[in-house]
């Protein structure tokens, strides 16, 4: 291995700009460290060997200026349409399916010059948040092998935290993307709700669902989104107008932005190293000249439970379609019904039908006032509140998660310790809010610490500009590398 792999977005681009590396000894370093660090990872769902090889080697004939993303090796999250490929999301009941088309973020990936370098694992249609409720096996941590890389993109966070690939696409749709980016110690971003268009991502909830980037650094999430974003006439609820420009701002520092940390969070309790973590994080930005401010924050107790309520009864419905007729798994039966609930019987894990079942109740006539009218009143509430404190702020600091990575098992038998892990993420994605995770220490086990930001619709530039900034004071990749503590 010549460690390409491992290289940044940014960093590769200036290589093949340079003319010292081509695409396709990129390609086959990604290939070298997913064949021999994903025995144990289990990152992978399938790598496209030769099509990614083919597709080098064709780049290499091209001028490396012509296109953003040239020669970028790309993983991309097994719900998100690949055509002629298997799509799982993770579950068995999409065996056999294969898209007839891809979705839109494949399509943009590729005319920016990337190489979709395969599917990555993935909690069973991106319910759970340690990656173990996939059909298809655990991920380990590159940081610590007994320990969960986070879910439900964690196939996508531990292949970049590895070195297996510059750069992969996950989806967030109450911290996907950023929890297990702070679990891998590497940065997560997931746009203003519409940014990027959900054409060929399999719906888990509509309402929250955003496909994003998960790179080693700031510069890498900007280049992605600025490729993956923009309007798309197959998507209803693609935001028309254009992504502001995220690049050439990048670097204009943290002087000048009004960053507020909460004053309380809710009452939940932190882990020590993320309680440091964040101390250190709000002493840096007065430093760096930023004005810090405390906000109440809104919601912290209800968005949680606001969450799993909208985004379980988003799903029974979304899931209804998978009944043994039209894609994937079917398990013939004497009847209509009995196909339909053999088929989903074998098909879905135990945490998809506790969310089917869930969501079902609190849809059911009886019930839908008192808890799925209730849930959309808080989200409209946190919505309102957000809105107010971004007319008065730029950026909004804090945890990503409530503590580093857990170990693999520890909350499998216990769901709702499973679910607080997204308390701290779960309120941008009620808000419809930019958010992203960037990591920023180490904990006494060497477990990545990462702290998250929060901007106000429509200002990825902000949140970008705020990431980079932040990202210069911690210098977590100059400092630290997995399984090594300090480097
Ligand atoms: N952990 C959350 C859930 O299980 C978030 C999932 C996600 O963002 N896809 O619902």
């Amino acid at each position: 291995m010549s460690g390409l792999a491992g290289k940044s977005i940014g960093e590769l681009l200036r290589l093949y700009r340079k003319g010292e590396v081509k695409p396709a000894a990129v390609v086959n370093d990604c290939i070298d460290a997913i064949d021999i660090r994903d025995r144990v990872a289990g990152a992978f769902l399938e790598v496209f060997r030769d099509d990614a090889i083919a597709c080098a080697e064709e780049l290499g004939r091209e001028d490396p200026g012509s296109r953003p993303l040239y020669g970028i090796p790309v993983a991309v999250k097994d719900n998100i349409c690949t055509r002629g490929r298997p799509t799982t999301c993770g579950s068995r009941i999409l065996e056999g399916y294969r898209p007839p088309y891809d979705a839109t973020v494949v399509e943009r990936l590729t005319a920016a010059g990337a190489i979709i370098i395969g599917k990555t694992n993935m909690d069973e249609f991106g319910m759970g948040s340690s990656n173990e409720y996939s059909a298809f096996g655990r991920v380990r941590n590159p940081w610590n092998e007994e320990c969960a890389p986070g879910g439900s993109s964690g196939g996508s966070a531990a292949a970049v935290a590895a070195g297996m690939v510059p750069a992969a696409l996950g989806t967030d749709t109450g911290g996907s993307i950023r929890q297990p980016a702070s679990f891998c110690g590497v940065s997560g971003l997931k746009g203003t709700y519409g940014r990027i268009s959900r054409y060929g991502l399999v719906a888990f909830a509509s309402s929250f669902d955003q496909i994003g980037p998960l790179a080693s650094d700031t510069e890498g999430c900007a280049l992605l989104m600025q490729a993956l974003a923009g309007p798309d006439g197959r998507d209803a609820t693609a935001i028309a107008d254009n992504c502001p420009e995220l690049l050439s701002g990048l670097d204009a520092g943290l002087a000048g932005l009004t960053i507020a940390v909460p004053e309380e969070l809710g009452g939940w309790e932190l882990d020590p190293a993320v309680a440091a973590v964040l101390d250190e994080a709000s002493r840096a930005i007065s430093v760096a000249g930023s004005s810090p401010e405390r906000v109440d924050l809104p919601g912290m107790e209800t968005s949680i439970a606001s969450y799993y309520v909208i985004a379980n009864a988003e799903a029974s419905s979304n899931l209804a379609r998978f009944d043994g007729v039209r894609y994937g798994l079917r398990v013939d039966s004497d009847s209509l019904k009995g196909l339909y609930t053999a088929t989903r019987t074998a098909g879905f894990g135990e945490e998809v039908k506790r969310r089917i079942l869930l969501g079902t109740y609190v849809l059911s006539a009886g019930y839908y006032d008192e808890y799925y009218g209730k849930a959309l009143a808080v989200r409209k509430m946190i919505t309102e509140a957000y809105r107010d404190i971004f007319s008065r702020i730029d950026l909004l600091m804090l945890p990503t998660t409530p503590g580093p990575a857990f170990r693999l098992g520890e909350r499998l038998d216990d769901p709702v310790s499973m679910y607080l892990s997204d308390i701290f993420t779960t309120p941008a994605n009620l808000a419809g809010l930019p958010a992203m995770s960037i990591p920023a220490g180490l904990s006494a086990d060497g477990l990545p610490v990462g702290i998250q930001l929060v901007a106000g619709a429509g200002r990825e530039d902000l949140l970008l500009r705020g990431a980079r900034g932040l990202e210069k004071l911690f210098r977590f990749r100059e400092r630290f590398v997995p399984g090594g503590g300090e480097a």
